[in-house]
């Protein structure tokens, strides 16, 4: 399904970012992910059938910018990018810290867009390309006790419904998925009544795994998805919040 593609997972040591390296591999992709610290990005990529695992912080523009770009370099072109690299804390309005606000912003909204710019720049010169941010469904419907997360979340989406718009003349389409409860260390803090309300309210009757937000982003970045852009795709059991 993915032969012969080049794939860039970010964050991709654990959770949703290492299921999705795995899935694209598993398609035929040859996939890069990254991580934050360099060893445990190789020790992700040996376990995903990556072909490689690079350290890379993605609130750092000129260090997202030249690793994109050396992937494109290395591979002779790029044709995959999911920009899964985010971080989620909760606090509710009066307990919001700046610095909460200064790293949740810098991680999910500024990391998402310097991937996404830098995707679109590698791509460009091909006119071919499918990118997928991360967005959530708490940046949808908004959550009590998130709002700093929940802002993130919304403007991630609106990342990829904007540059959706903006690059799809150069072939490059742009998609989030907005995942539901999924069962990561991103989650493992909640508590097991606050898991079981989430449950109590998912049609599905289940919290989602890394694979099922996986299957769909290989979807997304698939041929089997060529007229799909700027759409925001909920992976969530049906989950009312
Ligand atoms: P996770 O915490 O298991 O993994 C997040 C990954 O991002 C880790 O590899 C982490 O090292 C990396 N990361 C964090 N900050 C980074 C930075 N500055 N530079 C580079 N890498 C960085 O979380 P997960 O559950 O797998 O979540 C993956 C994505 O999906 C996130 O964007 C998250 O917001 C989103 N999401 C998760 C859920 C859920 O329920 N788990 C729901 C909706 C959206």
């Amino acid at each position: 399904m993915l032969e012969g593609k080049i794939a860039l997972v970010t964050g991709g040591t654990r959770g949703i970012g290492l299921a999705t390296a795995r899935a694209l591999a598993e398609a035929g992709a040859t996939v890069v992910l990254t991580g934050r610290d360099e060893a445990k990005a190789k020790e992700a990529a040996a376990a995903a059938g990556a072909a490689d695992g690079l350290a890379l912080d993605v609130t750092d523009a000129k260090a997202v910018s030249t690793l994109v770009r050396g992937v494109a370099k290395e591979h002779g072109k790029l044709d995959i990018v999911v920009a899964n690299a985010g971080i989620m804390e909760d606090a509710l309005l009066g307990m919001i810290r700046e610095e909460l606000v200064d790293t949740t912003l810098s991680t999910n909204v500024a990391g998402t867009l310097h991937t996404v710019q830098a995707a679109a720049r590698a791509m460009m010169r091909k006119k071919t390309g499918a990118i997928v941010v991360l967005a959530s469904i708490v940046g949808e419907h908004g959550s009590a006790g998130q709002t700093v997360y929940a802002a993130s979340k919304a403007a991630v989406a609106n990342i990829a419904r904007s540059a959706a718009k903006e690059l799809g003349r150069s072939g490059i389409r742009v998609n989030a998925v907005a995942p539901g409860v999924i069962d990561t260390d991103l989650t493992s803090g909640l508590s097991e009544d606050a898991k079981a309300e989430n449950i109590g309210k998912t049609p599905l009757g289940r919290l989602g795994t890394p694979e099922d937000v996986a299957n769909a982003i290989r979807f997304l970045v698939s041929d089997d998805a060529s007229f799909i852009t700027g759409q925001v795709l909920g992976i969530d059991g049906g989950l009312v919040l």
